[in-house]
């Protein structure tokens, strides 16, 4: 007998219920990965997330052959691929992880259908992208919680499912498989974007368990510092499986690790928000009726991390050089762009998910819309100050000076607001090496002006 592994947001073998399913039911299994036309289709693809999915496929495959197995790659429409393996392997079942987006929902039913005339069975399997599947807690006569705190508590008592070890062999039906494209022929890609795939993301994770993750509580928002797990590509493209990290940070167990272990938390919070509401992922969750500005100067501007406000442009540029952003950065540039320029959150959402290496439907809508006031956030019209954030968690200016060279000879105390530069400051910077910090913008809009406008807008 046969079983195919179809792989989504689960590039794993440790912690891979699908996986383990589709081994216990036959003798042999065809892990296949299919590089999709339809999701190509919807711009997911971009070279960000091509260039670490490569990665994740080279070590997939390398890990399948370390059990005597290998990785099955096809490309085409996902249902036909899936299809036509299953009608040259006979296989008996189609194992595959269940989704939370609409895209997602849609491949299921179509797989569902497609196989309908082939006595193959379609297995889907939950909380294998999430710790704990959407659906499965949910507030009496409701079908997903809208606020973080009572899912928390929920999420805490309940507690995660057990995790399964990896595999020890696999045998692989004969099928035959393209290459496994490498991330060297990807073009676009950041200059600095981590290296993905299995064994980088358990080495990323032992390195946090041991290292990092007794400061995260403190250190988490220490932005130059850059003291949080940069683990989230390994959890958008299922390489760590949120279950096993939950329980390894669990048995750490320091104030940190409990800190660490409520952000993912949120990640199923967010999953199971969108998996009630896909139509989230394009529209408000809750309309306020805006009517937002669409400037292409100032758009621009903060897309290329030139507002004039350091902490905002620093976090831009780090988007662009990494593929990746600190979460403080984050909720700082997504607020400046949705409530001081008051810019539709769609429109950040689509820059984000055109860089993001972690860039995730669930996780980049729902944030954007929390941070927009139009999502879950408990204080919508609540507006972050770039200024003060800056000087609350970026003290020193170093983040900013590392992410925006023409401000390096800039005093700490104009750091965060440098159009305040005056007098011989001013004199003395222009006559040392670092005049280039005349190329800096003033700001493209003056805070207060902003936030007036998007209290009014709002009634607020
Ligand atoms: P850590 O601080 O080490 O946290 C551990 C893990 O918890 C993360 O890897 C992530 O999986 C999860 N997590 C942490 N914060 C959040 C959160 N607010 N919501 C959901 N999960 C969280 N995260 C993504 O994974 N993909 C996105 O596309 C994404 N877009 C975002 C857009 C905006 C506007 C904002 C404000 C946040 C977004 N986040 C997104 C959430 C968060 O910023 C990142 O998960 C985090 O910065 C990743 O870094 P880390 O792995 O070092 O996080």
């Amino acid at each position: 007998t046969v079983s195919v592994v179809l792989f989504t947001s689960d590039l794993r073998l440790h912690d891979n219920p699908v996986l383990r399913a589709a081994l216990r039911d036959a003798e042999r299994i065809v892990p296949l990965f299919v590089y999709d036309d339809g999701l190509r289709a919807t711009g997911f693809a971009v070279p960000n997330r091509s260039a670490f999915l490569a990665d994740c496929l080279e070590d997939l495959d390398s890990g399948l052959r370390e059990r005597g197995g290998r990785l099955v790659v096809r490309s085409g429409d996902v249902v036909e691929q899936v299809h036509r393996v299953v009608t040259e392997t006979g296989a008996a079942r189609v194992h595959v992880a269940a989704g939370v987006s609409r895209y997602a929902a849609r491949r299921e039913e179509r797989l569902r259908a497609a196989l309908g005339d082939t006595g193959c069975r379609l297995v889907v399997h939950d909380a294998v992208v999430t710790a704990v599947a959407p659906g499965e807690l949910l507030p009496s006569g409701k079908d997903h919680y809208a606020v973080f705190t009572p899912y928390f508590r929920r999420w805490t008592s309940e507690g995660v499912r057990d995790f399964l070890a990896a595999p020890r062999a696999v045998r692989v039906a004969d099928v035959a498989s393209e290459p496994v494209p490498a991330r060297a022929e990807i073009t676009g890609v950041s200059p600095g974007l981590a290296a993905g795939g299995e064994s980088t993301g358990r080495r990323r994770l032992r390195a946090w368990l041991s290292d990092g993750i007794a400061g995260y509580e403190d250190g988490h928002d220490d932005i130059a510092g850059d003291a949080t797990s940069r683990l989230s590509p390994h959890l958008h493209f299922g390489t760590l499986s949120a279950a096993e990290v939950i329980h390894g940070a669990s048995r750490e167990g320091s104030p940190g690790a409990q800190a660490f272990v409520r952000q993912l938390a949120w990640r199923d919070f967010h999953h199971q928000v969108l998996a009630a509401r896909p139509a989230a992922a394009a529209q408000d969750y809750r309309s306020h009726g805006d009517r937002w500005r669409a400037d292409k100067k100032e758009i621009a501007a903060w897309c290329d991390g030139r507002t004039g406000y350091p902490f905002v442009d620093a976090a831009m540029r780090q988007l662009r050089h990494e593929g990746w952003m600190h979460n403080r950065g984050r909720m700082v540039v997504a607020s400046f762009l949705t409530k001081t320029l008051y810019v539709d959150w769609r429109v950040g959402a689509r820059h984000f998910l055109s860089l993001l290496v972690d860039g995730d439907v669930a996780n980049n809508q729902m944030n954007w819309q929390w941070a927009a006031g139009t999502g879950t956030d408990t204080r919508p019209n609540r507006v972050l100050n770039p200024v003060i954030q800056g000087k609350r968690f970026d003290p020193d200016g170093s983040y900013v000076r590392r992410w925006l060279p023409e401000l390096e000879g800039v005093p700490d105390r104009y750091i965060h607001e440098p159009w305040k530069l005056q007098g011989p400051d001013r004199a003395s910077l222009d006559h040392a090496d670092h005049a280039d910090h005349a190329d800096y913008p003033d700001p493209i809009v003056e805070l207060a002006e902003g936030r007036a406008r998007f209290e009014q807008a709002r009634g607020a």
